[in-house]
């Protein structure tokens, strides 16, 4: 085993000296995992489990190819982008290739942070304007100049205080935001709403640098713009003087199937002027990157200040980069993660008329979403029920995460190795543990569900990979949900 500390010690030492804002899941009974391959993660005991939630494990954990190409690179060189290097360059090409032609120029960095962080300079410096808009329940990364436009986190203080160069514009939600599918052209009116704001800051005397978005907000709650939004966006904000950031850090590299990148999804009409990446691109390692337009990275340049990152594109991270890219190619994973991912969504889909808790079910992929209702007219979410699904998962060894605002939307990102067969087991548990919460609720397929959980009382939060956090009662043991109604027999 790979254990070098009894669990206990583990947990005593990261309490001692581990910031305590750095939150573990399942806290109560955190889970010691040691090994880790393909979709599965290995706990001190050797048991098994099933992993839903690990995009960053894109290719699957602790691929043989990746590991192979970062160990022997780093027995032959490793240092920064100084000196010319081959695989900084033909990461850099076969990267591109990814890619619209005009998307052409990469900076290397060390994390999506980073590389959302140098989005905002690159726009900043090319349009000579300020202000940003971005989306409602965005995250964007961990540094300072992201979590001001990260609703996600800036509305977690109690004192959030907006900085007047963001502007949020409504999560272009067709299921539960401004404008819904029963609207009669939902992509016109979201992007009005962009359009909207641009008004309002050219009433203020300034003028729009960028807008910001994922290609699907994932920590937003898993949310597919409609088709169009981003042409009818970026129109509006190239008009006003802006570019448009595509934040493919979560949804990148594959995971929707049909294409490589989710902002293609939009249609072959829709090129962004910056795209951020992160997380799958080096299967683990710490690596991203950011890639502009010449016209961009020319403006850039011309500040006269050097850009200079000691890790960023470094011969490890490329080579791991590279093998990233020929596995997913070699392994054909986009096909997989259509293919699964369809079987998925389709598995999940069904489930729909035998559980009035679920109320939607949205996905390209293998990046899906389950929203969970209380009352499928109202929207009620199920956020209560959505945590102890996660729970009863856990208990049955399958990590599953819940996101969204409202913390009731279970959120699927295998890695793209998943199987059907895979899909096929954590759909029918799920089937099961919907069973059991509406029995409990006294819920009937058809019904509208009043009653609660005991679970109710958790209170859940949440991190950035949408990973959920429970706070238990004062003994900080998990409370048993009992169901309020008994079973009737
Ligand atoms: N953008 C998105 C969409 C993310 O989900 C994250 C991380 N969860 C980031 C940026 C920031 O990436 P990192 O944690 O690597 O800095």
């Amino acid at each position: 085993s790979a254990e070098r500390l009894e669990k206990k010690k583990t947990i005593d030492l990261r309490k001692k000296h581990i910031g305590p804002s750095c939150k573990i899941f399942f806290s109560h009974d955190p889970i010691k995992i040691v090994r880790a391959k393909g979709q599965y993660m290995y706990d001190e005991k050797g048991q098994r489990y099933l992993d839903c939630i690990n995009n960053v494990a894109h290719v699957g954990h602790c691929h043989p190819d990746v590991v192979k190409a970062g160990a022997q690179q780093m027995e032959v060189l490793n240092t920064n982008t100084r000196f010319l290097h081959d695989n900084l360059v033909l990461f850099a090409q076969k990267l591109q290739a990814t890619l619209p032609d005009k998307l052409c120029v990469c900076y290397f960095v060390n994390s999506g942070s980073e590389a959302n962080d140098l989005a905002l300079r690159l726009a900043w410096q090319y349009t000579g304007n300020r202000d940003v808009i971005t989306l409602e329940n965005a995250y964007h990364g961990h540094v300072s100049s992201l979590i001001d436009i990260s609703p996600y986190k800036f509305h977690q203080l109690s004192d959030a205080e907006q900085s007047q160069f963001v502007h949020v514009a409504p999560s272009p939600d067709v299921y539960r935001g401004k404008y819904r599918a029963d609207h009669p052209d939902p992509a016109a009116a979201y992007a009005d709403e962009v359009g909207n704001i641009i008004d309002h800051v050219h009433k203020k005397g300034r003028k729009v640098a960028a807008f910001i978005a994922e290609s699907l907000q994932s920590c937003g709650g898993q949310v597919i713009p409609p088709a169009g939004y981003f042409q009818q966006v970026a129109e509006r904000v190239r008009g006003a003087g802006g570019v448009f950031i595509a934040d493919e850090v979560q949804v990148g590299f594959g995971r929707v199937g049909s294409h490589f990148w989710a902002f293609q999804l939009q249609g072959e009409d829709f090129v962004p002027d910056i795209v951020t990446m992160g997380k799958p691109i080096g299967n683990g390692h710490p690596m991203s990157c950011v890639v502009t337009s010449r016209e961009v990275a020319e403006a850039f340049t011309s500040s006269g200040m050097e850009y200079f990152n000691t890790f960023g594109g470094n011969p490890v991270s490329c080579a791991i980069g590279l093998a990233v890219l020929d596995v997913i190619e070699k392994e054909d994973l986009r096909g997989n993660a259509l293919r699964v991912g369809g079987h998925l969504s389709v598995l999940l889909e069904e489930l729909k008329d035998k559980h009035p808790l679920l109320g939607d079910v949205r996905g390209r992929g293998l990046f899906v979403g389950v929203e969970l209702v209380k009352d499928r007219v109202k929207l009620t979410p199920a956020t209560a029920e959505a945590q102890e699904v996660i729970y009863r998962l856990k208990e049955q060894h399958i990590l599953l995460s819940a996101d969204g605002p409202h913390r009731n939307v279970l959120k699927f990102k295998p890695p793209l190795c998943f199987t059907a067969e895979d899909a096929e087991l954590v759909v029918g548990k799920i089937d099961q543990i919907l069973t059991e919460l509406e029995t409990a609720l006294g819920l009937k397929p058809s019904e509208t569900p009043t009653a609660e959980t005991e679970s109710g009382k958790r209170k859940a939060s949440r991190d950035e990979n949408g990973h959920v956090e429970l706070t238990h009662d004062d003994e900080g043991r998990r409370q048993q949900t009992k169901p309020k109604k008994r079973v009737r027999t």
